[in-house]
């Protein structure tokens, strides 16, 4: 019997007229996420896909890299016949069961659908044949209409699919349909967090990463590589931007306010962020920041951090603790690279005694006396190097 998987999408049923630019960014997505992994058609059919093999495969590799790709509810690994005589879809039904269940004691319910108006045999005639016939075959199943331990789908289209698994998606929009941002990614446990739930919104990401050589070290570095190269296996692929960030650093060190430091040092952060985002058309940013967490994510530090913006900064994070956080970075596996204790600017150099209630008059004071300022930024915005993430690699 030939296999393949049945795609269900979710949010993008809700959508409009433009249903189709939507369903064809998934079918993109889709083909993308699989390539590699042998040779398939993936096809649309009646607002659902089907990824049809061509070649040899191994289906939980092929399954896995399909549950990474946003936009998709569940994913069904179906067999496909032909649409056949009626006696031929119960055979075939007897059979995968027989193939897929080892052991034939549960209980079950048939749910048919016949997209195909024209076959002779209706939806309801053909649950309750099918289910019969079931009962004949395997005497130790039992139906059980109301919470069945297995449902088993027929559905008679062009060609008729069996199948009794729906594999959850992780849902949203896929990416490409919702243009781009730039995510200011650390070594931490939370802006890999936000990037990944902005792309679930449909947004491309890029990253951009602020390092203090020899202050922060090369394994920091591979670090943020690494959470970028996790991601992107989601988000898919990544123009990681390593920003030298030293000389503002010790400017900033040298020649501002202790308490002021970090505030200082996160609006030029956003303000280098900004400018690679404009280069790539990115049109918001994308922070890990969550009111609180530590002293420049205050509300008055946020509104201080803010104020140098001029692009939208998006916070998905705003209002979750820490747990929360830690939940999603442990299900999208990047829990285990984001706690590995290699230093990070933030806290090299850090103040003992920071704001919490930063006023922005006097951290722009702080700031015109920092010389060179415009300079340096320049410099920094043009000696960035920029690494191609690519999922897979
Ligand atoms: P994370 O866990 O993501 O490191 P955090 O709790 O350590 O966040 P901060 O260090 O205050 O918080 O940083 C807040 C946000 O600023 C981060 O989520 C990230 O978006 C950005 N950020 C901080 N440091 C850097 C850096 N070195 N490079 C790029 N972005 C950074
Ligand atoms: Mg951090």
């Amino acid at each position: 019997m030939k296999k393949a998987f049945l795609i269900k999408y979710g949010e993008i049923a809700l959508k409009g007229k433009n249903r189709f630019m939507f369903e064809n960014i998934l079918m993109d997505q889709i083909r993308h996420r699989i390539e590699g992994l042998g040779e398939f058609k993936v096809q649309k059919e009646q607002g659902r896909f089907f990824v049809e093999p061509h070649s040899d495969y191994d289906e939980d590799e092929v399954l896995a890299a399909i549950q990474e790709v946003f936009g998709i509810a569940y994913i069904c690994p179906v067999v496909v016949i032909p649409r056949g005589e009626f006696d031929e879809i119960k055979t075939s039904v007897v059979d995968f069961v027989q193939e897929q269940y080892a052991e034939k004691n549960f209980t079950f319910k048939v749910e048919a659908r016949r997209a195909v108006k024209s076959y002779p045999v209706t939806s309801m005639e053909i649950c309750r044949d099918i289910g019969a016939h079931l009962l004949d075959t395997y005497p130790d199943l039992k139906v059980d209409v109301h919470h069945p331990q297995v449902r088993i789908w027929i559905e008679v289209r062009d060609r008729t699919y069996i199948y009794s698994k729906a594999i959850k998606g992780l849902g949203g929009m896929p990416v490409g349909s919702n243009g781009r941002a730039m995510l200011l990614l650390s070594g931490g446990i939370d802006s890999p967090v936000a990037g990944y739930m902005i792309a679930k919104r449909g947004v491309a990401i890029d990253a951009v990463y602020f390092h203090s050589h020899p202050y922060t070290s090369e394994r920091a570095k591979e670090k943020v590589i690494d959470l970028a190269r996790i991601i992107s296996r989601k988000t898919g692929p990544i123009r990681l931007h390593i920003v030298p960030f030293t000389e503002i650093q010790l400017a900033i060190y040298e020649q501002c306010p202790h308490e002021q430091l970090t505030i200082i040092m996160r609006r030029v952060m956003m303000t280098i962020a900004e400018a690679h985002a404009k280069h790539l058309k990115a049109l918001a940013l994308v922070t890990g920041e969550s009111i609180g967490q530590v002293a420049s994510q205050t509300i008055h530090s946020l509104v201080a951090t803010n104020a140098i913006c001029t692009m939208p900064v998006f916070r998905p994070l705003i209002g979750f603790d820490k747990q929360e956080i830690i939940d999603i970075s442990e299900k999208i596996d990047a829990y285990e690279t984001s706690i590995l204790p290699y230093e990070d600017c933030c806290t090299v150099f850090v103040a003992k005694h920071p704001v919490t209630k930063p006023k922005l008059e006097v951290i722009e004071k702080s700031e015109k006396h920092l010389e060179n300022l415009d300079e340096m930024v320049k410099k920094a915005i043009e000696d960035t190097e920029v690494i191609k993430i690519k999922p897979g690699q």
